[in-house]
């Protein structure tokens, strides 16, 4: 690392609640650093769920999950243009297949508007078809409709709080892992990393699925993280429109059950299943897995379009044994707050968990005066595809590079890699420029683009091709058979 780097926060984790945490601390006068042991952020969990921000009317009242998530989603609704990402409030469907499950419906009406959920109604069967007619036809309870859920790219509401965040001043190590918390006398001194030791008064805890084993570095031992796995479908933009809404069945314990949802860029996706797993590494899909959620996912539409499917994924959720958000401050440790045991509605309820960190911060006695030159705002981002073609003409003339489509399945120009490249969290491996740019996420999942990303990377960071990577530390995608000056024409 060089120098000795010393803060006044350290921010563990660079998962949207880390990057959500990174964005609101950097309103203060505050040296902030925020550490992920991963190449890029939105590695963790926050990379595979199901994207929705929920409306908050699942979680029960009086827990932080109830009061995060009605909160969250009402920040995200200025935060997504101020920061600039893709945010659809298409409204979520409960539905009861039967009368049986009809006294769900008016169980999760009474806890919504207890949580204080604006906007839910129940539905009858025929009006559930109406809105979306592609439904089984054989519903008989109607529906809970909560107008004020919506959908996002996960990962690319982490790149759009960091980019902030580092606009503001924070410093963000990637491939830098947290090895312990430092203490002395019971009080927070720093952090032990992979890089060095970096000084700070102030730990976040906001490592995901890893928060219990650093918090046990530090002697609080206080909570365990059980990692649950969800498995998915991920279906070609061409079946994107067979629902207009986010469907859900009616819960059960574990989990709201397999669900069928359009993605903010189009897809259609079903899932996921919920199986407690010993290994927090394992986001392998299995035949189980995916005879769970297709057979599921039938229970609410007659035709999933498998033909269709572009990819499947897991994700493992992060749970804790009370099954609410563990976000507090440590009882046997000054200085040290935990942002953990996120499960969902994590994703939404992220930046309003980031306002409670500051909260949380502050009673421990970190002063937050606000700096008079924050910047609420990143800079506007251009995506080629959603202009008209008269925008693009305009484009083209001005930059070139935006005349080089370089992923034909999405429609991802040159321009926008190489600015999603020296983005100021920017994108340094194939996959990094995937989860920014969309270049390789159609269906044929970058067989065409790869190699043509990989020059760019390589003369855009001016290293040889060989040391560009795919995703993880050896994931090295081509050997010393190619030039290694970079030399290959990606333009043709
Ligand atoms: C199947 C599934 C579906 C879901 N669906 C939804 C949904 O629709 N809506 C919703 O609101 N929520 C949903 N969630 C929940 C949501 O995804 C999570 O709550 C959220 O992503 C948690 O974010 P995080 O930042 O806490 O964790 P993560 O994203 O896991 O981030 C933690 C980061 O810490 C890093 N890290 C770990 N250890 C170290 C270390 N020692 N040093 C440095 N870095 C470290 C990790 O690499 C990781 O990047 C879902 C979750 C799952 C699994």
């Amino acid at each position: 690392m060089g120098e000795k780097l010393q803060a006044d926060v350290v921010i563990l984790g660079g998962g949207i609640v880390g990057a959500a945490i990174a964005r609101e601390l950097s309103r203060y006068q505050l040296d902030i650093i925020l550490l992920e042991k991963a190449p890029d952020l939105a590695m963790g969990t926050s990379k595979a769920n199901s994207g929705i921000i929920h409306a908050g009317f699942d979680a029960h009242p009086d827990t932080l999950k109830a009061k995060l998530n009605v909160r969250g989603n009402e920040l995200y609704h200025q935060l997504a243009p101020d920061l600039g990402f893709s945010i659809k409030f298409v409204g979520s469907l409960v539905v009861a297949k039967d009368e049986a499950e009809q006294p769900m419906l008016q169980e999760l009406l009474d806890r919504g508007r207890e949580n204080g959920v604006p906007g839910l109604e129940i539905l009858s069967a025929q009006q559930v078809l109406t809105k979306e007619p592609n439904l089984t036809a054989d519903i008989r309870g109607g529906a809970l409709w909560a107008p004020t859920a919506g959908i996002v790219c996960p990962f690319q509401a982490v790149f759009a709080f960091a980019d902030n965040a580092v606009i503001n001043g924070v410093k963000i190590m990637t491939e830098c892992e947290a090895q312990s918390i430092a203490t002395s006398d019971g009080q927070v001194v720093g952090v032990e990393t992979s890089r060095g030791f970096i000084g700070a008064r102030f730990v976040v805890n906001a490592a995901g699925l890893f928060a219990d084993e650093l918090s046990r570095t530090a002697g609080d031992d206080s909570f365990t993280i059980q990692p649950r796995k969800g498995e998915y479908i991920l279906f070609d933009r061409k079946v994107g429109d067979l629902v207009n809404s986010v469907i859900f069945p009616t819960p059960n314990k574990v989990s709201k059950g397999i669900l069928i949802a359009p993605t903010v860029h189009g897809n259609l996706f079903i899932g996921p299943n919920a199986e407690d797993i010993d290994d927090k590494c394992d986001v392998s899909t299995t035949c189980d897995g995916m005879n769970y959620i297709i057979e599921g996912a039938g229970k609410l539409i007659d035709r999933i379009p498998l033909a269709a499917c572009i990819a499947q994924f897991a994700g493992l959720r992060a749970t804790a044994a009370d099954g609410d958000f563990i976000i507090r401050s440590s009882t046997t440790v000054g200085g040290l707050i935990h942002a953990a045991g996120i499960q969902s509605p994590g994703l939404t309820a992220a930046p309003a968990i980031a306002e409670m960190v500051a909260e949380l911060l502050n009673e421990q006695g970190l002063d937050l005066r606000e700096k008079p030159d924050f910047q609420p705002k990143n800079p506007p981002q251009i995506h080629f595809a959603q202009l008209s073609v008269e925008e693009q003409q305009q484009l083209i003339a001005q930059n070139p590079l935006y005349g080089r489509v370089i992923c034909r399945c999405e429609t991802v120009t040159e321009a926008e890699i190489v600015a999603a490249i020296h983005a100021p969290c920017g994108a340094k491996t194939v996959d990094a420029v995937k989860r920014r740019t969309r270049a390789g996420t159609g269906r044929c999942q970058g067989g065409f683009c790869g190699p043509r990303v990989t020059a760019i990377l390589a003369r855009e960071l001016n290293i040889p091709i060989p040391a560009v990577r795919k995703d993880t530390a050896e994931s090295n995608l081509f050997f010393d058979k190619l030039p290694a000056d970079g030399e290959v024409n990606c333009h043709d």
